[in-house]
């Protein structure tokens, strides 16, 4: 066996001694980008973490096999988690809740400034509700530790209902569960690319709550792989980001109880395209989706996949990621999001005409 297939063995090893439950449909693909490499200049890639198998997919799957395997390991019947009215990960807990037979239980939080009819009414919201989750409103969206606590209280009270429910908990001061889900992503994706014998010099990533971000850094770390994580900024602006992605790092160095530094400088983020703010659309944003439908029939959405990918074309075009490099965009689902926020696409609908 090669140092590198020991490397991996070991922290698959440290991952097995965590509870998880199966979600998945198994490896994601690994597929070349090569009409839109070639547009950029690049070797282009993208793991189709939007992909796995779930009420359609994306990146909360992996995140949800370590939260649920904790809750089933507690005995738990029901789930509760909190998030913004199109959340992909409600929409992705109810449905992980319905294939294990749960109850589940979610708080949407007006966390985004939208109230056309689209956004208040189609796409997860949508997908939530055709999945009968018990839904709860919390009028606030910058209060994780509120939205956490809110959220005590509605379990609490299932509890004296006889019911016996698992909350996943999103605030810092909680640990990063869901983290690990993307360190075994890094191992899957390490062991495609030594399958194709390819090497990368980037990896590009969004950065949300930061556990994928930060999950799939300390797997290529513990891996011995050194290769640039660039993560693109999402909802908080780069200096926030940085420190708290940098925490949640070694705090799941720390759940995994492996010896590993994880420096300042290998957490990267970029906040170029997060203006206006989390959900918000933008001009590169919308360019960014329109030139991954036309040069690849790939589909990307507003608030995650397709920022993401303006981050990318931002690092190009910034010669942050050079000419002739070799790239990895991780595709982290979030396509339902597209219906709710359709009004902001530039699509030449009826809704546009009628606001004119
Ligand atoms: C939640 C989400 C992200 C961000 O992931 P974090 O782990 O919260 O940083 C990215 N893409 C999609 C589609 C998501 O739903």
């Amino acid at each position: 066996m090669s140092p590198a297939d020991t490397q991996a063995q070991a922290l698959l090893r440290k991952l097995a001694a965590y509870p998880k439950v199966d979600l998945s449909q198994g490896v994601t693909p690994l597929e070349g980008l090569e009409n839109l490499g070639q547009r950029l200049g690049i070797a282009l890639w993208a793991k189709r973490d939007d992909c796995n198998g779930l009420a359609m997919g994306g990146n909360k799957v992996r995140q949800l096999e370590y939260y649920f395997g904790r809750g089933a390991a507690d005995g738990a019947d029901t789930v509760l988690i909190t998030g913004a009215l199109q959340s992909n990960f409600v929409r992705l807990t109810a449905a992980a809740a319905r294939r294990l037979g749960w109850l589940p239980v979610v708080q949407l939080e007006d966390r985004v400034p939208k109230d056309d009819i689209f956004y208040r009414s189609s796409g997860n919201f949508l997908l939530s509700q055709l999945l009968g989750a018990r839904i709860h409103h919390f009028p606030q969206g910058e209060n994780e530790a509120a939205a956490d606590r809110n959220l005590d209280e509605i379990a609490a009270r299932l509890r004296d209902e006889g019911r016996r429910p698992y909350v996943i908990h999103l605030g810092l001061e909680h640990p990063p569960v869901g983290g690990l889900g993307y360190v075994e992503a890094a191992c899957e994706t390490r062991r495609q690319l030594q399958g194709m014998g390819q090497e990368l010099s980037h990896v590009v990533i969004p950065s949300g709550s930061g556990l994928t971000h930060a999950g799939f850094l300390v797997g290529a770390r513990a891996l011995g792989w050194q290769v640039p994580v660039l993560g693109v900024c999402v909802r908080r602006e780069a200096v926030q980001q940085h420190s708290r992605v940098l925490r949640r790092a070694r705090e799941i160095v720390a759940l995994l109880g492996i010896d590993l530094e994880i420096a300042e400088s290998d957490v990267i983020v970029d906040d170029t395209v997060l203006a206006p703010g989390y959900g918000l659309i933008n001009a590169p944003t919308r360019a960014a989706i329109r030139l991954a439908a036309e040069c690849e029939g790939l589909l990307l959405d507003p608030v995650y996949s397709g920022r993401c990918m303006a981050g990318l074309l931002h690092f190009v075009a910034q010669g942050r990621i050079p000419p002739g490099s070799e790239v990895l965009f991780v595709h982290t689902g979030g396509a339902p999001a597209i219906f709710a926020y359709q009004s902001d696409l530039g699509v030449d609908s009826g809704f546009e005409k009628s606001k004119q």
